[in-house]
Parts: structure tokens; sequence; C-alpha cells
């Protein structure tokens, strides 16, 4: 074991690294909410009847073909106030960034490059405009015990704390409440922070980076350690179920 902190970043992408949530005004500019079968999925999304999985199932597909006037849609989406400093402040301090998302992988990475921002890794929807033109469509779901989500944050933050990383999660919506269950520290915004207060579970509260930076590089030496304040303690979400072990 090195002295080193072995301190993870989670974060989302949609409406936290960036300001607005680009896989809702990619749908919303595409006119993809309005056919049937996404009006279909998004109402027994809200109801809470299906998951993300059952919703990108019906609104991804309606991309295929689409690529030009999703880059112009992507022109005009902006990263968070203060995300640039925060994942310098990562990089000086050896803390890996880990981009995790229940978006589409080919605007993530497209976005990331131009704004050159450089992360450790992406975990999102393999769902891409392939340099031959073709549209590749999958979801990132590998968790045997549970198809709700397209992404299964929940599994990915469950491996980093399997392979000993302390975990700072940062998020707004509804694909971060499984995921942010398992980190050590979580930052919330928007429904995410709605929803976390409800349950009683303790978060810092932010909008820009600039506020996370504030609580981080203070108190630094303390989530180095490992006694930072709001350490969650095992109340992991009820409804995640993973693959007998
Ligand atoms: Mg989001």
């Amino acid at each position: 074991m090195s002295g080193m902190p072995k301190i993870a970043v989670v974060t989302d992408f949609d409406g936290t690294l960036m300001e607005q949530d680009v896989g809702d005004e990619l749908m919303l500019a595409m006119d993809v909410l309005t056919q049937p079968q996404v009006v279909e999925a998004s109402r027994l999304f809200g109801a809470k009847k299906a998951g993300s999985l059952a919703w990108i199932n019906a609104a991804y597909p309606l991309l295929e073909g689409r690529q030009e006037q999703v880059d112009r849609v992507l022109e005009r989406v902006s990263l968070r106030d203060g995300a640039q400093r925060f994942i310098d402040f990562c990089e000086q301090k050896e803390v890996p960034v880990t981009v995790l998302s229940d978006g589409m992988q080919y605007y993530i990475e497209r976005i990331l490059s131009r704004e050159q921002v450089k992360v450790s890794q992406v975990i999102a929807n393999p769902i891409n405009y392939l340099p031959d033109g073709q549209f590749q469509f999958g979801v990132q779901n590998s968790n045997e015990a549970c198809k709700w989500c397209g992404c299964c944050k929940a599994s990915v933050v469950k491996q980093l704390k399997e392979d000993g990383w302390q975990v700072i999660y940062i998020g707004d919506g509804s694909s971060d409440y499984y995921g942010s269950g398992f980190a050590d520290w979580i930052f919330a915004r928007a429904s995410l922070a709605g929803y976390l207060m409800e349950e009683g579970t303790l978060f810092y509260p932010f909008e820009t980076f600039h506020d996370i930076l504030n609580v981080l590089s203070s108190n630094w030496e303390r989530y180095a350690n490992g006694t930072a304040d709001r350490r969650l303690s095992g109340r992991f979400p009820a409804a995640c179920t993973f693959p007998e072990a």
C-alpha cells in the first residue's frame, strides 16, 4: 500500500458536468419526445413502471442517420461553471475522474474532446455514430440481476468500492439515485438533492463546481484519511439487486 489517498471521483454528465441536460436538449430539438412510442415510454418511466433502459430503447434509435442535426445541437451546450477548474484540481491530487452517464457515449466524448477535458474514463451507453456512418446502439448495463437502468451506475460504484476506492459522487438526476448510494460522499443538485433530502441521506448541495471545490480543497486531508463530514455508512438503495457473488 502506498501512502497516497485512494480517492476516486465519479461524476454524472448531463446536468452535472454540463450546464444542460444534453440528452434532454437533443430529444427536444430532434422532436423525439412527441413520437408515440416515446410518449408511452415517458409515461411509464414517470410512473416508475419502467426504468431508463426501456426509455432509451424507445427514444435513442430515433437518432439513427441524424448525426449532422445532433452535432448542431451539441454546439450550444456548455460545461458547468468551474468544471475545468475542478478537473484540474483532481489531476493535481492524482484523483481519477470517471464520467458515469446513462446518456449517449457519442455526445459525451465529442463534447469532452471539444472542451479539452481529460478524464480517466467515460462509462456510458454505447450509442455512437461510427466513422463509417453506421449507427451503433447499445446499453452499458451488464448487471444480470437488474435491467432497470440503461447504464447500471450502482454496479460501477460498487465495483470501485470493492477495489478499495473511497468514492466522491457528483450528480443531479434520477439516474444518480442508485449509483450515489454506494459512494462515500455525495454532492447533489436538482432532483438528486430533493430525493436524498426526502430519504434523509447526507449530501453536500452544489450548483457550480466552485461550490464543490470550496468544500474539497479546504478539507482535503480529511477526505484523504476518510474522516470528512457526511460520509455515508452503508445505507444502500433497496431497489438495487446484483447477481449472487
Ligand atoms: Mg444528470
